[in-house]
């Protein structure tokens, strides 16, 4: 019931940047190219996200937003997970905590849109749209008056939705993204954009990965791609001389997604030790590619904390292939 389903919708959606997170997760599921963002006042009066994925056949419209519906996983292995999703909670959570309508065309259907105001779904009906998706959530958390409480300053929480937009745009490289703030109407303004990067992979990173940490990072940072024991790490590291005041600059990956994780930050710690004193930080984008099955990533429904069943390959790897890059760089 409603209650329910608003206090669920909590875990998984707890401010404007959760909501953002699991809408361009799911475009970038849907196979999209481009993908912009709007928002207002924070992303607390709307956050609306478009793509031009593979998008939503009509009668498929009701099913994206009942709890636990996911087109991606079909149940029997909730381990092998490849894509974002694999929850189908956060549709139905966005439903529950904002006023939701999802107008959305796939190939070979007509378009058709569908609302969910608190929780009541309004049936489907055709709409105007060329192929692809657009979600828009209105007035987050307005049935919700406790949590609107912890909302923070509208500054404060488009920051979070820039941080959470570039941290997925590291991971998709040839996707473009484009965020804006249409605070009080209009076109609005531009606050991130990045272009899809086409050609070799190393390339199309180190582009994206200039675009976001800065052209002075890429130029001062080694290319790392190595493998141990089936486990695949790459990206790029700073050399010493790049160090930070802080570890804002830190970029992990596993299997594509954005994660904060304590075993790699101090397996960071561990290769740098002996070029850096306790109070630098080196900046990094790093990417861990393994067998889903050997990371556990349902940790939390946010999904930014992983578990992997053998930490110490992991922290082995990224110690061994940051210090010889190093290394071979003459430190
Ligand atoms: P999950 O991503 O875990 O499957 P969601 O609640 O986020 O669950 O989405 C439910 C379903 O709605 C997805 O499995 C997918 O089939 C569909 N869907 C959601 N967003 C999009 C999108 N942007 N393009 C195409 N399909 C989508
Ligand atoms: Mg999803």
């Amino acid at each position: 019931d409603a209650a329910i389903n608003r206090i669920a919708a909590g875990e998984v959606v707890e401010r404007p940047s959760s909501a953002v997170k699991e809408l361009v997760e799911n475009a970038i599921d849907a196979g999209a190219r481009r993908i912009s963002i709007d928002i207002a006042d924070g992303g607390k009066t709307l956050i609306r996200v478009q793509d031009d994925g593979c998008g939503i056949p009509p009668e498929e419209l009701p099913l994206a937003l009942s709890r636990h519906a996911t087109s991606k996983i079909d149940g029997s292995d909730l381990l092998n997970i490849h894509s974002f999703g694999f929850r189908g909670e956060a549709l139905p959570s966005l439903g529950a905590v904002g006023r939701l309508t999802i107008q959305s065309r796939a190939e070979g259907y007509e378009a058709a849109e569908i609302s969910v105001d608190g929780g009541q779904i309004k049936p489907p009906r055709p709409c105007a749209l060329g192929q692809g998706t657009i979600v828009t959530l209105r007035d987050l958390f307005y049935a919700t008056p406790a949590r609107l409480k912890f909302m923070r300053s509208d500054r404060a929480e488009s920051q979070a939705i820039s941080d959470v937009i570039k941290r997925l745009a590291m991971a998709e490289p040839s996707v473009g993204f484009t965020l804006r703030d249409v605070s009080g109407g209009g076109e609005g303004r531009v606050t991130f954009r990045a272009d899809a990067q086409t050609g070799d992979l190393f390339d199309a990173l180190r582009e994206r990965l200039a675009t976001i940490m800065g052209r002075e990072f890429t130029d001062n940072a080694l290319p790392i791609d190595t493998e141990r024991e089936g486990v695949r790490l790459t990206g790029y590291a700073a050399l010493p001389t790049y160090s930070r005041g802080s570890a804002v600059a830190q970029y992990f990956f596993v299997n594509g997604r954005p994660v904060r994780d304590k075993l790699l930050i101090g397996a960071l710690r561990g290769a740098y030790a002996d070029f850096l004193s306790r109070d630098r930080h080196p900046a990094v984008a790093l990417f861990i590619d393994c067998d889903p099955h050997r990371v556990d990533v349902n940790v939390h429904p946010a999904k930014s904390e992983v578990r992997f069943r053998e930490s110490g390959v992991v922290r082995g790897l990224v110690v061994s292939a940051l210090r010889h890059a190093l290394a071979e760089a003459g430190h």
